[in-house]
């Protein structure tokens, strides 16, 4: 299977990235998207050591909601910076994460806005799919997509925890849902019901790596792995097993990303 979704080129892996990637290995996922923050030097430069590490990864480059307040009085300079960084990384194949988070509230909303809408612009100028981000910030971050026709080029909702009605929004335009280590909390029963509806064309899983360790490794930091435990999660709730989860997934990420 293969992990749509972590950030192997944080620090937090730097000292021993070629043993998690073995781990990765030995429990049969194949491949990863990697993360980078198209703002951040020090985790592009790592990105080079992941991909020697492990050939098959693919990156997502994008300036982050979080990241957004450096571009507040030139919003077009986030989305200059990942183009040159696209640019630069010939095992780019998405503009990711992108999008806006009004729960932590990190940079101003109107300056997450206009960063999140440079990127798909120029998401839609490279014909790649977005990797988006978003928290409590549904209305806008659906009204945006429309408003700059997102449906060319499609994408994920990266750690989907919306309700049912969100989802189907989600889907509605195109877009899939990566259901991340969350799914495996007992308690976690909206998203439970999510896991059920998602069509099994429109699915993918995702660790979020170093974040959101699922059962039984809540706590520690994540790996991925641990993908594997999504699968399983998702399939018990489904009636079938994680190998047929990790299958499909696999397929849609190969259709949306074209490794
Ligand atoms: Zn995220
Ligand atoms: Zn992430």
């Amino acid at each position: 299977m293969i992990d749509s979704h972590c950030h192997l080129a944080g620090k937090e892996f730097a000292d021993d990235l070629q043993d998690v990637v073995h781990r990765a290995i030995a429990a049969g996922v194949t491949a990863a998207l990697v993360v980078v923050a198209a703002d951040d030097d020090a985790e592009y430069e790592r990105a080079h050591r992941v991909s020697q590490a492990w050939p098959q990864v693919r990156f997502a480059i994008g300036v982050h909601p979080h990241a957004a307040g450096k571009y507040g009085d030139d919003p077009p300079e986030a989305s200059r910076l990942t183009d040159l960084k696209l640019q630069a990384e010939r095992d780019a194949r998405a503009v990711g994460e992108i999008g806006l988070d009004y729960h932590y509230d990190f940079a101003p909303r109107d300056v997450q806005q206009a960063v999140f809408r440079e990127q798909i612009r120029l998401a839609r100028r490279r014909r790649l799919p977005l990797v988006v981000h978003t928290r409590e910030a549904e209305d806008d971050t659906f009204r945006i997509l429309a408003e700059e026709s997102v449906g060319e080029v499609g994408g994920v909702f990266h750690c989907f925890t919306g309700d049912r009605a969100m989802a189907r929004r989600a889907l509605d335009i195109g877009f899939h849902l990566s259901l991340a280590g969350i799914v495996t909390f007992p308690r976690a029963f909206e998203l439970h019901e999510v896991a059920k509806l998602v069509p099994l064309d429109r699915l993918l899983i995702e660790t979020d790596s170093p974040f959101l360790a699922p059962v039984p490794h809540r706590g520690t930091r994540n790996e991925p792995a641990h993908v594997t435990r999504v699968a399983e999660a998702i399939g018990q709730l489904r009636g079938t097993d994680g190998a047929a989860i990790g299958q499909a997934a696999r397929e849609n990420f190969e259709r949306l990303f074209r490794p």
